[in-house]
């Protein structure tokens, strides 16, 4: 078994116990209020490994919603459409000037 690391263990869940606990329930991602209950790495948990950054300090986490708790304004799992897939077309403006 490799050392709990990362969104596993003692360490995480008190991290999102706490950002659940003091952070406004506000969707980092899609800014809606209401039943972001899913902890969300900024930068990513990607980032934050390769820098040698502790993925359970506060300061790295965003509540956001996710499959668990989709936003109940737009019905999104934020937390996963944000990811490599499904994301939003970028619009393509054609720009005149
Ligand atoms: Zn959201
Ligand atoms: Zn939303």
């Amino acid at each position: 078994m490799p050392r709990s690391h990362g969104r596993s263990g003692y360490r995480w869940r008190k991290a999102r116990a706490t950002l659940m606990a003091e952070a406004p329930d506000v969707c980092h991602i899609c800014g809606h209020s209401g039943g972001a209950n899913e902890a969300d790495h900024e930068p990513s948990l990607k980032t934050l490994e390769a820098l040698g950054l502790d993925p359970c300090d506060l300061r790295f986490l965003r509540r956001a919603h996710g499959t668990w708790f989709r936003c109940p304004v737009c019905d999104r799992a934020c937390n996963q459409s944000k990811g490599d897939r499904e994301l939003p077309p970028a619009p393509r403006s054609s720009r005149a000037w």
